[in-house]
């Protein structure tokens, strides 16, 4: 069969959820190409566990926390596996640096969506979580639905359900044009031959261009590569999900973020784009000793029972528009209105299986339920060539925060 309703480009994180969210409605109506094997590790959604929140500086995303919460409610329940552990999550700042005002913006976004959070001194995050050396001169917000989500398994159930759903999925099979043949006709050119279709949604990560650009669209994305370091920690007991919650530290240049024993027996730790600009096909998986440097000298000075040996430190990349702010849209004003397309920006995981929705909606209805007004390809920060660079989500950080 060559001919399908909706094919989806890229089956990663959101790409499988976009899959998973079609098939519930159009079940072998819809086919998901991947250019690599499904499950693999050279793009942006493949690790044990990735930061799930809902402290967020912006209410462009605290309005769609909770959702993101009931769609991988929705996953689990058809799935009968836990993706979802609430262990809490934890955003610290020295008290009178600028970075502290990320954390008045995250308690302001919570606060318009009526979400229950706690501040604390740092005295007060010391009574709660020992582990942590500091004094009062830390600030926190700690919010207790936040957590982590498994990303692998999240990944895998959506693609495994879509098949039970009658999707088809194609894996080693590399999408090279889309192109328009008449209203509702779409043809996708692949490696292993040519498809058809009525809508295309298109998730392809740090090759989104590539894809794109056969619709004659060049979204302005910088690609880093990011790592994160696995520490064989001796004290296991203080840091499992039940004693110690995810942590973002939002430091002078760079946030650094650590999360609870899942997954293997480490303790994970990440500095939040802390990397090289790299494409998806010059990216390396050879781990860069001097962010691993300064996550050590962060640990010691005040988590030290966090470290032991690294374990691992495992490379993955991050595809960033200029504003950090995602983009999902369809190519309607480019006379496509048949192709949709998402750009996460480095943070989407946690949406991964609202934003399959969401694109399911686009592709089957031409529009969705949830707010997605701010992220049009219209707003400047895509529309502006010359719009500046800004990573920090919640604060300015320079032009570029990709150097350590
Ligand atoms: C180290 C790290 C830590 C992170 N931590 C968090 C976190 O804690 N919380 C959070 O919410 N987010 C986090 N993120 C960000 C989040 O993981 C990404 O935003 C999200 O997973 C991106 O998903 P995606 O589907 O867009 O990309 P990908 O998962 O990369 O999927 C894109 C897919 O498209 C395929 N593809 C590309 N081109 C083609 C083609 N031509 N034909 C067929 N297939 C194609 C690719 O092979 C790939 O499988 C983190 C990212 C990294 C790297």
């Amino acid at each position: 069969m060559s001919s399908f309703d909706y094919i989806v480009v890229g089956c990663g994180g959101i790409g499988s959820g976009a899959v998973y969210w079609l098939s519930k409605v159009a079940g072998k109506g819809v086919l998901g190409l991947e250019q690599f094997s499904i499950g693999h590790v050279r793009g942006g959604s493949q690790d044990y566990s990735r930061i799930i929140r809902h402290l967020y500086h912006d209410e462009m995303y605290t309005k769609l926390t909770q959702a993101t919460y009931d769609t991988w409610a929705d996953v689990e329940k058809e799935s009968g596996l836990q993706l979802v552990y609430k262990c809490g999550t934890l955003d610290l700042a020295p008290r009178d640096a600028p970075a502290a005002q990320v954390i008045e913006k995250c308690a302001d976004a919570l606060d318009k969506q009526r979400i229950k959070y706690e501040k604390l001194d740092g005295l007060g995050i010391r009574r709660y979580f020992p582990q942590w050396k500091f004094g009062a001169e830390m600030v926190g917000l700690y919010q207790r639905d936040g957590g982590l989500v498994d990303a692998a398994s999240g990944n895998a159930a959506h693609i495994q359900l879509a098949r039970g759903n009658g999707a088809t999925v194609i894996d080693n099979c590399a999408v090279t044009g889309i192109r328009k043949l008449g209203p509702n006709n779409i043809q996708v050119t692949t490696n292993k031959g040519e498809f058809r279709c009525k809508r295309v949604i298109v998730t392809a990560g740090a090759w989104i261009n590539d894809v794109l650009g056969s619709c004659g669209v060049h979204l302005p994305v910088t690609v880093t590569q990011e790592q994160v370091t696995y520490y064989a920690t001796p004290h296991m007991r203080d840091f499992t999900k039940d004693k110690f919650p995810v942590f973002i530290y939002h430091g002078d240049s760079h946030d650094l973020y650590g999360l609870p024993i899942y997954g293997n027996t480490g303790t994970k730790m990440g500095i939040d784009v802390g990397g090289h600009e790299v494409t998806g096909d010059t990216r390396t998986w050879t781990p860069d000793p001097v962010r691993e440097n300064k996550q050590e000298d962060f640990l010691k000075r005040f988590l030290p029972k966090f470290l032991g040996p690294i374990l691992e430190t495992r490379t993955c990349l991050y595809t960033m528009t200029p504003d950090r702010n995602f983009v999902v849209d369809n190519l309607a004003r480019k006379g496509l209105p048949e192709v949709s397309f998402c750009c996460g920006a480095g943070h989407a995981y946690k949406f991964a299986s609202l934003l399959g929705k969401i694109l399911s909606q686009l592709a089957i209805d031409g529009r969705t339920t949830y707010d997605i007004s701010k992220f049009s390809m219209e707003r400047e920060a895509i529309a502006d060539p010359n719009f500046p660079k800004n990573f920090g989500l919640g604060r300015v950080v320079g032009v570029h925060k990709a150097k350590l």
